[in-house]
This record gives C-alpha cells, structure tokens and sequence, in this order.
C-alpha cells in the first residue's frame, strides 16, 4: 500500500478550521480504501509571524520538498499587512517550488443557488488556468522617494517566451483532456503592446501543436462580460497572474459562494510538491466560530487526490460532496444556510462511509 506524505498547513483565520476538516475526509478515505496518509502539520502563519518576524522558517522548503502534496489553508492577518502575508509564505511556496499553474475548476455544485438566473448548472463548467509564477505578481519592481512629492513606485510586469509558453502548452493539454476540447486565451494586447501581444503570438505558435482544440481570444475586459452573459460559451480558460485573480474571483460568487471554490497550484513536472488550497481567504470575520464552509478545502482535496493519480478516491470524495450541497439543511452561513463546519465535515464522512467500495470477504 503506498503511503502518501502530505504537509498541512492551516495558516491563518478560517484556515486553522478547514484544513482540520479537510484532514478529517482524507482520514476517513484512508480508512475505507487503501490509501494511507502521513500528515505533518506546519504552524506557520501570522501566529508564527509574531513570534519569529517571518511567517515560515527560511529553510521551511527543505521541510516541504519530499511531501508527495500539500493542502494549504489560508494566508492573512488584520494585523500584518497583506504583502507580507502573501509574500512571506503562500508564494515563496509557490515561487521556491515552481508551481506554475495555478487551476481553478468552477461548477455550480448541487443545490446551491446561483446569481446567474439564466444559467443551469450544466451550463456552467470552467477551468480557469492562471499563469503563476510571473507576469504583473513577478515582484520586481521599487519605490523611491517615500512621502515626497516626487515619490515614485513600479511594479513591473515580466513575461518570459518560456514562461508563457510553458502555460499555455499547459492549458491546450487541459482543453485537450476535457470533452468539449475547447480553449479561450484572454489577453489585453489592445492595450498592453509589449508582453500581450508576445502572449498571443504564442498562443498561436503553440495552437499549432493541438490541432483538435478549437479556440479563441477575448479581451480580459469582454470576459468579464462573456461570463455573465454567455457562459456556455467557455470551458477551459488561461490568462495571466493578474486577469485570472479577477476572473476567478468572478468565477466563484457566480458559482456561488467564495467558500466552495478550489485550486490547486501545480508544478505540471513534478519536480516539487503541488500545493491544493481553498481560495477563500482567511475571513476573520466569522474564525473560531464554527461557521466556515469547508467545501472549497474538500474540493481542493479531490484535486490533491487527482494529481496523485487516486482517481477512484476523488470522484467517490467529489460524489460525496455533491450530495452534501444538494441539501439545504447542509449549508453554512456564506451559502444561506446554518450548518456548521463539523455537520457538513462529518455529513460528507457519513457519505464516504455509504459510498465506500466492499470489502472483500
Ligand atoms: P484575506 O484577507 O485573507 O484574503 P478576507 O477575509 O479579506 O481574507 P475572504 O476570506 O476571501 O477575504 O472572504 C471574504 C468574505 O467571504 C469573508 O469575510 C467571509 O465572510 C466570507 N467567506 C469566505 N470564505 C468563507 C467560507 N469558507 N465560509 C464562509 N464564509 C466565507
């Protein structure tokens, strides 16, 4: 029986609550069909910011680097700011491991009412791909001049022909493996007259290589209006670092709720672990209180079991939740609802244990 190592990382806010319960399913999986889990739990964060004046240990990646995966809470505290929180641990995570695409399923789960009055749930079936390594979040940038008049800031876009290359040889291969084989490139080369268009030059270049994927390009600002209106119209979509952080925002509170959405930050050549998380943020708002909705975390799971090539496991664990969030009685605060984060945690155990293969006598 193969054991998988997998790194939790709660982090902060809502997260210290998900990725318990996230741990919890996978516990439960393990125990109905060979599958075994090694956990190790990782408290870095904002809590561990205040104690050591970093959020992870400068060698914390050699802690991280012979993990088969890791599941990721949140990063982000009222009291540090944002850039430091990101930059001090979900990035370095993602940067130091390389994982360049960030993939974002969004579906309109079972039972959950969506602001598209128009749009049934088959209509609505993405994966959104988001370059994610460079680009506007490339980091590379300064500020002079503080609190003068002549003060001045960059933050400057970098995109590479390997980088966007490798990304979009990455999102034809995902449009290829979907059945509608269908891709929509977004792109801002009206505006932006250096990098986007070099994007779309390549896009076309490497259009070449999957002659069986029909696709298109759509400015990043029509998007937006493309997935209100037309969203039969996409099924698997890649933009850069910044556009896909918007679309997907989008994407999910038109699924639903911030609370379900999933992704998973993958290093397609698997030279480092992959990294599957939430992508709701810390929401100090409701902490502590039991009222998070830990479905976005088992989704994220499911895709934790995806990339570890655990098939039968994901599509028992997606089955699960499906049939949890087609029960209103099942739905937490975020979703209209007033179950807890334990009710829903052990309704999708209890659905796991029903699903179960049999046992051979
Ligand atoms: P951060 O600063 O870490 O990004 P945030 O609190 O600004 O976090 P989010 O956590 O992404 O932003 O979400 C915004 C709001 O959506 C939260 O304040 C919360 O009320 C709600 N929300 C987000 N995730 C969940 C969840 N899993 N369950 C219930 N409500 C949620």
């Amino acid at each position: 029986m193969k054991t998988y190592r997998i790194a939790t990382i709660p982090g902060d806010g809502i997260g210290k609550e998900v990725i318990p319960a996230g741990r919890r399913i996978m516990q439960e999986l393990a125990a109905q069909d060979g599958l075994r889990f090694e956990f190790q739990d990782f408290d870095w964060g904002g809590d561990y910011y205040r104690k050591h004046g970093v959020m992870m240990p400068a060698d914390g990646l050699d802690a991280l680097r012979d993990q088969d995966a890791i599941l990721f809470g949140s990063a982000g505290d009222p009291h540090i700011a944002d850039h430091i929180t990101l930059w001090g641990l979900r990035l370095k995570i993602c940067q130091g491991f390389d994982q360049y695409a960030n993939v974002r399923p969004t579906r309109i789960l079972p039972g959950i009412d969506a602001p598209l009055k128009r749009c049934t749930p088959e209509q609505l079936n993405w994966v959104i791909v988001r370059e994610n390594s460079e680009g506007e979040y490339s980091g590379v940038g300064g500020r002079v001049h503080q609190g003068h008049p002549i003060e001045a800031a960059t933050d400057v876009s970098i995109m590479t022909r390997a980088g966007v290359e490798r990304i979009l040889r990455f999102a034809f291969k995902l449009a290829q493996s979907r059945p509608r084989k269908l891709l929509t490139v977004i792109t801002k080369s009206n505006a932006q007259r250096h990098a986007m268009v070099m994007w779309d030059e390549i896009a076309l270049q490497v259009s070449r290589e999957f002659p069986d994927v029909t696709w298109d390009k759509e400015l990043v600002d029509a998007a937006t209006a493309r997935m209100v209106n037309r969203p039969a119209s996409l099924d698997t979509i890649v933009a850069t670092n910044l556009h896909a952080d918007i679309l997907s925002d989008l994407a999910a509170a038109l699924a639903g709720s911030l609370g379900i959405a999933p992704t998973g930050n993958i290093d397609p050549e698997r030279r480092y672990p992959s990294m599957f998380e939430p992508i709701h943020g810390s929401a100090f708002d409701i902490m502590g209180k039991g009222l998070a909705n830990p479905v976005g975390t088992f989704w994220s799971v499911v895709m934790l079991l995806e990339h570890l090539g655990e098939t039968q496991a994901a599509a028992r664990l997606m089955q699960a939740i499906e049939s949890v969030t087609a029960d209103p009685q099942l739905h937490t605060g975020d979703l209209g609802g007033s179950a807890t984060t334990g009710q829903v945690t052990e309704a999708v155990c209890a659905k796991l244990a029903a699903l179960a293969p049999a046992k051979a006598a």
